[in-house]
């Protein structure tokens, strides 16, 4: 028996589809699975990761990130078109992403494309290979090989990916801001972890949602920013949506339950840009989380070796920007969503609302619905059983990424114990017991 929605139903699959729905014992199946106590939710569609394959597979790689993701109940995953090499800008480099992706991966995929101005001809063969969308940067990527939008084109490349039919995910901070701030602390002689997120103040964020929409207002293109990390920028989101722009945002986990303090406490692990901030921030985002001023929320997963870490410890600027938490996006949401309701609130309650901001949002944003992000007669049978009850520590062994996990240690409440893509079961009991398989999922609308 599983629980679906308020409702105990069985789920009948058949060709990787969910065929029916049912009263319990209604039907009977070939091969039956007994999830009763469980909860049963769509996989999760984790709208940001970076696995950074072809190119930087020692950083991550579809193989490991992909693991990683069935563990913590993601069955799609959304990967960045930076990272990897070469960045993917155009059909060719879509092309060889895709081709990675399908020898590796073992949960499904759609991937960004990249915008680094106006290239007519290069949006349209992204569009028309299936790209989601294009994610751009109003600052420096971190990587020499992918450039930011240009100030003075940033409406250019808005309209022309507009016309191409793509929306834009927009890695929102004010280039010109953040160079003053961060010259500004290590004029001051800073390295230390508090620097970091005093060279990257919520203004930084806020300029840039601002004028991101205003030039998409005036450029008619779709938005989506990227990990909002300050509650400031909230009203800019929100002045955005007034104004009739088409504006979604997504915030990370690692936003919700980590603060600067942790970033003092535990190092260049949880250095990330926009940077962690004060705890009356984190309970300002899960409020916006919780009444969907915040759309959805995606792990941005981003690890790198461990010395590019460990060289952070005498000066945080050093250290690789990124965190890694794809394996434990679905459980942190539910963990916190419990925490935070004091136990007043049924935990299959909670767990539809973790699965519309990890799952069926996302998958409606970026055009992966009704075929993803949802368990319904027709839709891919992708589905996670959770147990609602159990309290356990992810343990070092037990973490699938290549990266540093800052979740490792770390207590959850609520456990993965089965992920199935396609009607085929990738984890179960604590492991994973398949290899690759996993396809490749076109922008669908
Ligand atoms: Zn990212």
């Amino acid at each position: 028996m599983i629980e679906s929605g308020a409702l105990a139903r069985d789920i009948l699959i058949r060709d990787g589809r969910v065929s029916a729905l049912v009263e319990p014992g209604a039907a009977s199946a070939g091969d039956e699975i007994d999830a009763s106590g469980l909860l049963a939710m769509p996989g999760a569609v984790d709208a940001h990761v970076h696995f950074n394959d072809p190119g930087r597979a020692d950083w991550e790689g579809w193989p490991s990130g992909s693991r990683a993701a069935a563990a913590g109940g993601t069955t799609t995953v959304i990967d960045m078109p930076l990272n990897s090499l070469p960045p993917v800008l155009d059909g060719g480099s879509f092309d060889a992403k895709r081709a990675a992706a399908e020898r590796g991966s073992l949960v499904d995929f759609a991937l960004w494309g990249g915008i680094t101005g106006a290239d007519d001809a290069a949006l349209r063969e992204l569009a028309d290979r299936g790209a989601v969308g294009v994610k751009g940067f109003m600052c420096d990527s971190g990587v020499p090989e992918f450039s930011s939008i240009p100030d003075d084109q940033l409406e250019a490349a808005l309209r022309a990916a507009a016309s191409a039919g793509l929306l834009v995910a927009l890695h929102a901070e004010d280039d010109t801001l953040l160079r003053d701030a961060t010259r500004a602390a290590q004029v001051a002689g800073r390295r230390d972890a508090a620097a970091w997120a005093d060279s990257r103040p919520p203004l930084v964020e806020v300029r840039a949602v601002a004028r991101a929409y205003a030039a998409a207002r005036d450029a008619g293109a779709r938005l989506h920013v990227v990990h909002l990390s300050s509650r400031e920028a909230l009203g800019a989101i929100g002045a955005a949506r007034r104004d009739g722009v088409d504006i979604s945002v997504e915030t990370c986990p690692h936003y919700l339950v980590f603060d600067r303090d942790d970033v003092s406490r535990l190092g260049a692990i949880l250095k990330c840009a926009p940077p962690l901030r004060d705890r009356a921030n984190r309970d300002a985002l899960w409020n916006a989380v919780s009444d969907g001023r915040i759309d959805l929320v995606a792990s941005d997963h981003s690890p790198c070796p461990s010395d590019l870490k460990r060289r952070g410890a005498g000066d945080i600027f050093a250290a690789w920007g990124g965190v890694a938490g794809v394996q434990s996006l679905l459980v942190t949401l539910f963990t916190e969503a419990v925490l935070r309701s004091g136990g007043s609130l049924d935990t299959r309650k909670i767990a539809g609302f973790v699965a519309w901001r990890v799952s069926t949002k996302p998958a409606r944003r970026f055009g992966l619905w009704p075929r993803k992000g949802n368990l319904a007669v027709g839709a891919d049978a992708d589905v996670v059983l959770l147990d609602p009850d159990p309290e356990w520590t992810l343990d070092v062994e037990d973490s699938l990424t290549r990266g540093l996990s800052p979740y490792v240690g770390r207590a959850f409440r609520g456990r993965v114990v089965r992920t199935i893509v396609r009607g085929r079961t990738i984890f179960a009991d604590g492991r994973v017991v398949a290899e690759g398989g996993g396809r490749f999922v076109a922008r669908s609308a």
